[in-house]
């Protein structure tokens, strides 16, 4: 089911249980604020996803309600694990879907971090 990214969070959505240890990831950073794991389906050579570990559904959501430290956290750990993954050099991308249009799969925050080589036009759908 796709994501409007304005439903009231769902508990049970999987980033939910992989956050309780229900569903096993392969973790490469954790701290206080984030987890950051590999994508189970990588689209680039690295994919890994970056997830705040508070219950928000989308950026807007939290953008509006996550505590500054937490955003502040937030972001500050996507740029160390990209350069933890090696990733500064040659650079990398950050996405991050909104709803339905964007394809939201998992209504649970989260950036995606692509790298590890070449990665094509910014978006390949048809205007
Ligand atoms: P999005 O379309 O932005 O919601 O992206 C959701 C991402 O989560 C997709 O790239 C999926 O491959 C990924 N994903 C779904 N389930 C898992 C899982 N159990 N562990 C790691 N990644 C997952």
């Amino acid at each position: 089911m796709p994501v409007t990214g304005l439903e009231p969070y769902d508990d049970q959505n999987v980033f939910a249980k992989i956050l309780r240890g229900e569903i096993p990831n392969k973790t490469v950073y954790e701290d206080e604020h984030v987890l950051a794991f590999h994508d189970i389906a990588p689209q680039a050579p690295v994919h890994v996803l970056v997830i705040p570990k508070g219950a928000y559904v989308s950026a807007r959501d939290f953008a509006a309600r996550a505590p500054h430290a937490e955003i502040g956290g937030f972001w500050r750990a996507v740029g160390q694990v990209a350069a933890m993954l090696g990733l500064e050099a040659d650079g990398y991308r950050l996405l991050a879907n909104h709803g339905m249009n964007a394809g939201q799969e998992v209504p649970h925050f989260h950036v995606h971090i692509f790298g590890g080589g070449p990665l094509g036009p910014m978006i390949s759908a048809k205007r």
